[in-house]
């Protein structure tokens, strides 16, 4: 049993199918592909992290720089590994998409003089204090705009936009907003910020006022049902959803014995 922290991903893997939790989180076992989906939004993270890395260290970003970044990480982590589930989409159309996603990134946010302190953020923290709900959250951008106030910044890469009601709900952001809590002296106001990179929109909540002691309730009891079930590996099963198409673990999966998975190798 793994004695390291819980992230939001951790979580959600359980959630969505604790087969797919044992595997990754107890069994360790490597995916046999990764999905483009996965891919790109990996590359579109390098990118805007280098933008405002670049920022920080006081240069200019012209949007040619921030395009060789993405071209070039792109061609380097390009494997034969790399998976399309939708029948529809070539490969080229989702790395127009990613370009697409850094020009209105791009247009929406020159200069760049946002008060960024950090991307890829990574905070441990401890629930409880005494060790026992072990936490991570990567943020991937934190920004500073006075003593006490931040913004949170996530950056989604995928089809799936939060409405206001749903943005509220957020587990991911309220994790981040309890890392904040838990790991800066002052934190007086916080605003979390979503950036739906291919919409070109934001979705954003000024002055949260989540209750800090209903999200550790919320998370710890989550936490208790992953290790119960880590305890008795028989309710560790395969939860069967469309999300399979997405999955790489179908070679070890008891529920997709003998069948193919529908994605093609991505040329
Ligand atoms: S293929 Fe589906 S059921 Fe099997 S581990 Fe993956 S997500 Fe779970």
């Amino acid at each position: 049993m793994p004695g390291d922290s819980f992230s939001y991903s951790r979580l959600q893997t359980f959630s969505h199918c604790p087969a797919q939790y044992r595997f990754h989180y107890l069994e360790d076992l490597a995916q046999t592909a990764t999905s483009i989906e996965s891919f790109l939004g990996s590359r579109l993270h390098e990118a805007l992290e280098w933008l405002y890395r670049e920022r920080l260290a006081g240069r200019s970003v012209p949007f040619d720089g921030l395009l060789k970044v993405y071209r070039s990480q792109w061609a380097q982590h390009w494997s034969g590994q790399i998976r399309i589930a939708d029948p529809a989409w070539q490969t080229d159309d989702y790395y127009q998409l990613g370009l697409r996603s850094l020009a209105g990134f791009y247009r929406r946010h020159r200069p760049f003089d946002q008060p960024v302190t950090n991307t890829e953020l990574v905070l441990k923290f401890d629930l409880d204090g005494d060790g026992h709900y072990l936490m991570i959250g990567v943020l991937d951008r934190l920004d500073n705009h006075g003593p006490g106030w931040w913004s949170i910044h996530d950056y989604k890469s995928g089809r799936r936009i939060l409405t206001q009601a749903q943005a509220n709900q957020d587990l991911q952001m309220k994790i981040y907003y309890l890392a904040l809590l838990k790991t800066q002296e002052q934190v007086e106001r916080v605003d979390v910020v979503w950036d739906f990179l291919r919409h070109g929109r934001e979705v954003a909540i000024d002055r949260v006022d989540w209750s800090p002691s209903r999200i550790t309730t919320m998370i710890k009891k989550r936490i208790d049902r992953v290790r119960e079930a880590e305890a008795q590996p028989e309710l560790l099963r395969p939860k069967e959803s469309i999300l399979c198409n997405w999955c790489y673990y179908w070679e070890a999966c008891p529920a997709k014995l003998g069948q193919t998975h529908p994605a093609r190798a991505a040329q």
